[in-house]
């Protein structure tokens, strides 16, 4: 469902960019309209941005994630698996010995 929603602000800022470059070579006489557009469809991508990171924290976006041990590898048994609290980003470091 959020890539429809993201497809159709696309499309909108697609279209008001695209009324902009018609103006531009004056194809057509549009107003306000594509700035509109433009306006609307980029905030409307930003907005979805923002909400399909949400679950991300800022700290995990920089790499920064808060890693807990959940398991140990079934493959490898001298392997934990780690799992970031905050986005769910999993890892598997090797103990040595
Ligand atoms: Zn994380």
């Amino acid at each position: 469902m959020l890539e429809k929603n993201q497809l159709a602000a696309a499309t909108v800022f697609t279209a008001g960019v695209m009324l902009l470059l018609a103006d531009l070579v004056d194809v057509m006489d549009v107003s306000v309209l594509q700035y509109l557009l433009i306006v609307a469809g980029g905030a409307a991508l930003a907005v979805i941005s923002l909400v399909s990171k949400k679950e991300k924290s800022l700290l995990c976006r920089v790499g920064l994630h808060k890693y807990n041990r959940t398991g140990w590898d079934d493959e490898m048994p001298s392997a934990a698996i780690y799992q970031c609290d905050q986005c769910g980003r999993r890892k598997r470091v090797v103990k040595a010995g």
